[in-house]
């Protein structure tokens, strides 16, 4: 899901290694109005799938809203995969690893605010040990 967003400076993205965070679920929000960058990049099958998953409220209809987890998890479709970003979204030569992160960051801000709690652990989890 998402988009390559806002682009961080690479020294401190450097320090940070990609990691998805439980009780997130942020890119799980599938609404098209605020997904067009993705709906974009995908092609028609995945299109018609992605399509197909928008509940109601905008959230997957695969998503676990209390326990914020995605009720298919080993059969998620393939654009639900960080792997594919790169293939989606990314460009020649960009670094996957800063892709996803600033995808995620996006994401969180978007759905729990940048400041939120959701942002600090998922800030913390990414955090490489020195
Ligand atoms: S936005 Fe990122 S951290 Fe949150 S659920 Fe999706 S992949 Fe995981
Ligand atoms: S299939 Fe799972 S990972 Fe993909 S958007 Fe739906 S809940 Fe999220």
């Amino acid at each position: 899901m998402g988009s390559s967003g806002h682009r961080e400076q690479g020294s401190r993205l450097a320090e940070q290694e990609w990691q998805c965070i439980s009780g997130c679920g942020a890119c799980c929000r599938l609404d098209p109005s605020l997904r067009t960058e993705a709906l974009d990049a995908l092609g028609p099958g995945q299109r018609a799938t992605y399509l197909a998953m928008v509940g109601p409220d905008g959230w997957c209809i695969h998503f676990d809203t209390g326990g914020r987890r995605c009720s298919i998890y080993d059969n998620r479709p393939d654009f639900c995969r960080v792997g594919s970003l790169i293939d989606l979204f990314g460009q020649q030569g960009e670094d996957g690893n800063a892709l996803a992160i600033n995808c995620c960051k996006q994401q969180i801000r978007s759905e729990y605010g940048g400041r939120g709690k959701v942002m600090r652990r998922f800030l913390r989890a990414i955090r490489r040990p020195r």
